[in-house]
C-alpha cells in the first residue's frame, strides 16, 4: 500500500491545489485596464451594464450590484423590511452571512433543519419553524443546487412571507427550466474569487419589484436620492435628500468591468464545471467509503463545490484524519459548512447544539474537494488518485 504523505510518504502532488479559485484572461485584464484609463472608477457605466447584464442573463427585472454578497444580503432584508421582533427562517448549512444579515436588521434567524440528501433546507421544516413573527425566509442553493422553490413560495404564499434566494453558489443554475435569479422576490449572487463569476467583492440582487429596488438603489448609497421627482422638498438643482438610513455598499466601476467580462465566459465556466464534476462521479461510482453529491431531478446546478460525506462507519479513522491526509497529499480539501448556529457569537445569543439534527450529522461527515473550471485534467485526475489513497489507506 502507498504510505500517505502524512506519514513521510510522497505526496499526490507537488504543489497545493486550492479548493476554489477564480480564472482571468487577457480580456479580463484589459477590460480592466480600459476601465482605468476611462472617466469612471466608481458610479459609472459599467455598474449599470453590468447589472443589466446580471439581469438579462437571468431573466430578472432588475438588478443592483454593491459592494459584495453579504452587502447584496443586508440590503434586500432591509428592502423586505426585516426589523426587531422578525423571525427569518433559514438553513444553517449555509455560511454566517445568510444569518448575520438579519442580526444586522435586528431581526432574528430561526434554523430549520436541511433534507439529508440535498442538504438544502427541508420545505417541512419550514412550516415547522413559522409563526405569527415570521416575516421572510432565506432558502441557500447548497452547492449550487436549486432549492424547491415551488414548495417553498406555496408556503411564503400561505404565510405571507418573503422570499430572498441567497444564490451565491447558484448563478447559472436553473430550477425548472428557469434560471435562479428570476423566482424568488429577491435573489442574492456573490462575485468573490471562489464564486463561479468574479468582480474580486461584489454582490447583486436581483428583483422583479419596482418598489423593492427603489428601495435597494437608495440603501445602497447612504439612503440618498437626487432624483428630484422623490424628493419631499426641492430647494434647487444641487438639492438632494437622505430619505432613510443607508450605507456605503457601492461597488466600484473597475470591479464591474472585470464583471462585464468574466459574465462573457460564464456558460464555459459552468460547462468545465459540469465536466469536472462528471469525472469526480464516474471516479467515485463504485467507492464504497463515499456518497457523491444528490442531484434533485427538478435541478440543474452551475456546481459551485463538490462535497462528498464520508461514511464513518466504513472507515477506522474520522473526517478530521481523512482531511488532514488529503492536505497532506496537497488536496486544497475545505468544509463546508460548520452549522451557522455553532459559532460562538450565535452560541453566546443563546442558540443550542442539537436544533439541526440532520446538519450536524452530516457536518462531521463532508468535505469539499477542489472545484473551478480552471482546473485542467492532471488535477482533477490527482484529487481522484489522493482520494482513493487515502480511503483505500483508511477503510475498515
Ligand atoms: C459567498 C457567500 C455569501 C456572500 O459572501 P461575500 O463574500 O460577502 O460575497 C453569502 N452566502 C453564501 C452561502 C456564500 O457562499
Amino acid at each position: 500500500m502507498l504510505e500517505l504523505a502524512i506519514n513521510g510518504g510522497k505526496p499526490i502532488r507537488e504543489t497545493y491545489l486550492a479548493y476554489g479559485k477564480q480564472w482571468i484572461n487577457e480580456n479580463d485584464i484589459d477590460a480592466v485596464v480600459e476601465c482605468l484609463k476611462g472617466d469612471f472608477l466608481t458610479t459609472g457605466p459599467a455598474v449599470k451594464r453590468f447589472e443589466q447584464k446580471v439581469a438579462d442573463y437571468v431573466g430578472s427585472k432588475y438588478a443592483v450590484a454593491v459592494a459584495n454578497g453579504t452587502a447584496a444580503l443586508h440590503m434586500a432584508c432591509f428592502a423586505a423590511d426585516i426589523g426587531e421582533g422578525d423571525e427569518v427562517i433559514m438553513s444553517p448549512m449555509t455560511f454566517a452571512a445568510t444569518a448575520n444579515c438579519v442580526l444586522y436588521q435586528k431581526g432574528t434567524p430561526v434554523f430549520a433543519d436541511i433534507d439529508s440528501k440535498s442538504y438544502n433546507i427541508d420545505p417541512k421544516e419550514i412550516e415547522k419553524k413559522i409563526t405569527d413573527k415570521t416575516k421572510a425566509v432565506i432558502p441557500v442553493d447548497f452547492t449550487g443546487q436549486s432549492v424547491d422553490m415551488d414548495q417553498i413560495k406555496e408556503i411564503a404564499a400561505k404565510y405571507n412571507l418573503c422570499i430572498i434566494e441567497d444564490a451565491a453558489h447558484a448563478i447559472g443554475t436553473e430550477y425548472k427550466g428557469s434560471k435562479v435569479g428570476s423566482l424568488a422576490d429577491m435573489t442574492e449572487f456573490s462575485f468573490h474569487p471562489v464564486k463561479t463569476v468574479t468582480t474580486g467583492e461584489g454582490g447583486v440582487i436581483t428583483t422583479n419589484s419596482t418598489t423593492l429596488y427603489e428601495k435597494m438603489i437608495m440603501f445602497r448609497s447612504h439612503g440618498i436620492t437626487k432624483d428630484h421627482s422623490k424628493l419631499f422638498y426641492d430647494d434647487g438643482p444641487w438639492y438632494h435628500e437622505q430619505q432613510l438610513l443607508g450605507y456605503n455598499y457601492r461597488i466600484t466601476d473597475i470591479q464591474c468591468a472585470l464583471g462585464l467580462s468574466q459574465m462573457d465566459r460564464i456558460d464555459d465556466f459552468i460547462r468545465r464545471r459540469r465536466e469536472i464534476v462528471k469525472q469526480y462521479n464516474n471516479a467515485f461510482a463504485l467507492t464504497d467509503e463515499i456518497i457523491t453529491p444528490f442531484e434533485e431531478d427538478f435541478s440543474n446546478s452551475g456546481w459551485h463545490l463538490y462535497v462528498i460525506r464520508l461514511k464513518l462507519d466504513k472507515l477506522r479513522v474520522t473526517r478530521k484524519e481523512i482531511f488532514e491526509a488529503l492536505i497532506a497529499e496537497n488536496i486544497g480539501v475545505n468544509v463546508h459548512y460548520i452549522p451557522v448556529y455553532y459559532h460562538p457569537y450565535y452560541q453566546d445569543l443563546g442558540y443550542k447544539k442539537g436544533l439541526c439534527p440532520n446538519a450536524e450529522k452530516i457536518y462531521e461527515e463532508i468535505i469539499t474537494l477542489p472545484l473551478f473550471p480552471g482546473m485542467i485534467n492532471q488535477d482533477v485526475e490527482d484529487v481522484i488518485n489522493a482520494v482513493n489513497k487515502v480511503l483505500s489507506y483508511y477503510r475498515k
